[in-house]
């Protein structure tokens, strides 16, 4: 049988999410013929059901917003988030390319001013970004620079020649890609069995994140010898209600504003301003893997509608809050055992009247504040007062933990090249986004899989289209 002739094209794009759409607008503009090969019917993956949270440092929204952020203490939030496992030159090269992902959202006009404070983070950091006007627009600039999309297209394996990447298989289809082939494949939130191998513990998580991703690029890399870097602390999100769709996420962290989480028996059994990550975990161990988030009407009034992860509105609509003018009645429509939600939340009332009382009047250091039970000292990462929960009416959210993006992959150099076991890099073989660990370590900063995904879908794009000049 004779070998398929090959399409030929300079650089070809595997997946068709935010990271993917990056390097294909970016390669098509320096003039590179470049091929977007996407296993679906439709461009989008996760990047499009996101939350469009982007963290970044030292924007004109923090600006007017009077936040002040640098690069440095963005960076040092990301090491800490990642408890000492991630790798520092990504996150150094994550920081000083940012200037890509503003570029790119300026371009697309996709700004809101939504700033917010979130997981992993010391400092308002987390800005809402119309996702999919952004995907919208790098589609359209790609198209418009000559790029191909081929859409319904999965790829199958990597072509190497000696240890080269010269190009996919797709089905019976051979693609030629000179210059370099681009993962961008997303996660494998999907793949039951790439979840049960790094992270059995979180199987039980609710699977989420666009369908297609299955660990696919991840597969065909490792195939050739790649290395993996942060898969085994790959977790869930806490937040998610456990009948949400896939047309629409329900996530809420409404603990970060100030409600307590409270399991299936009545109790608390964490400290709520951790990551959403960390929470996750926390709750896959919970009876019912669940929790509630409790909360009353001062939190209820800071909702804000249409804004992923604080829109309570939106969850009543859906009829997914509940609601009671006591404590008790809140806690019989819940089914929790008589009496424990009350008796739980007068014990948290109290510490957070002690704390109060110890920090204010003598503005003492965190050392000599009052003890939380479980280690509770603000709203989120320690910072913001904490409220007690007192005014009726009383609210609560039941929510699981989703799979909604797993943060470990492929081990990638500060080019975005694609590193072996052994720290050399595979030739003509580059990876961003999902696809790609070594950026978070042992822990989530909210908007860094975004970020990320579209900084270094530039950063791969600039690696190929400079080697082909130089
Ligand atoms: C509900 C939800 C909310 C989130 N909110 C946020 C947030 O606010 N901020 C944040 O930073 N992160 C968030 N995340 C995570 C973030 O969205 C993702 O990590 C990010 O979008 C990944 O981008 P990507 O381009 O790498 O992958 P994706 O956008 O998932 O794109 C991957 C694409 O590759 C395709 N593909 C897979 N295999 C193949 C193959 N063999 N051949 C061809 N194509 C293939 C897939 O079909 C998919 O279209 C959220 C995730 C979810 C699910």
């Amino acid at each position: 049988m004779t070998a398929p002739h090959p399409r030929r094209f300079d650089a070809i794009v595997v997946g068709g999410g935010l990271a993917g759409l990056a390097a294909t607008q970016r390669l098509a503009a320096a003039g590179v013929h470049v091929a977007l090969v996407e296993k679906r019917d439709r461009l989008g993956g996760s990047s499009a059901m996101s939350g469009g949270w982007f963290a970044l440092s030292g924007t004109g929204v923090q600006r007017r917003a009077g936040v002040e952020d640098s690069d440095d203490v963005f960076l040092a939030d990301m090491l800490e988030t990642g408890g000492g496992f991630a790798d520092p030159s990504l996150l150094r090269a994550l920081v000083a390319h940012q200037a890509h992902a503003v570029a790119a959202i300026d371009r697309a006009d996709a700004w809101t001013d939504e700033l917010k404070i979130s997981a992993g983070m010391t400092i308002a950091r987390a800005h809402l970004i119309r996702i999919r006007a952004l995907l919208a627009s790098l589609e359209r600039e790609a198209v418009a620079a000559g790029a191909t999309i081929l859409l319904g297209r999965p790829a199958d394996a990597l072509i190497a020649e000696d240890t080269r990447v010269t190009g996919i298989r797709s089905g019976e289809e051979v693609l030629a890609a000179d210059a370099g082939v681009v993962l961008t494949t997303g996660g494998f939130s999907r793949s039951r069995e790439l979840l049960d191998l790094f992270v059995p513990d979180q199987a039980a998580a609710m699977p989420y994140g666009g369908v297609g991703n299955t660990g696919d690029g991840l597969r065909m890399a490792w195939m050739l010898g790649a290395g993996l870097a942060d898969v085994g602390h790959v977790a869930g999100t806490y937040g998610q209600h456990a009948e949400a769709t896939d047309d629409e996420h329900e996530l809420l962290t409404a603990n970060y504003l100030g409600a307590i989480l409270v399991n299936a028996l009545g109790a608390r059994f964490t400290d709520e301003s951790e990551s959403y990550k960390v929470l996750g975990s926390a709750v896959l161990s919970q009876p019912g893997r669940m929790a509630f988030q409790i909360f009353d009407s001062r939190v209820r009034a800071l909702s804000k509608p249409g804004v992923p992860l604080s829109d309570m509105e939106r969850i009543e609509e859906l009829g997914h809050l509940v609601s009671a003018p006591t404590l008790a009645e809140l806690g019989r429509r819940l089914e929790l055992p008589p009496g424990t939600l009350e008796a739980t939340v007068e014990q948290y009332n109290k510490t957070v009247e002690q704390y109060n009382k110890t920090v204010e009047p003598y503005n003492e250091t965190v050392a000599g504040r009052a003890a939380d039970a479980f280690g509770r000292t603000g709203l989120v990462n320690g910072v913001g007062a904490l409220l007690p929960v007192a005014r009726a009416p009383f609210y609560a959210y039941p929510a699981v933990t989703a799979m909604t993006s797993t943060f470990g992959g492929l081990s990638v150099a500060p080019d975005a090249s694609v590193v072996r076991i052994d720290g050399s890099r595979i030739q003509g073989l580059f990876a961003a986004g999902e696809v790609v660990g070594g950026f978070h370590g042992a822990s989530y900063m909210t908007g860094t899989a975004l970020t990320k995904a579209l900084v270094f879908g530039v950063v791969a794009a600039d690696t190929i289209a400079g080697r082909r000049r130089g």
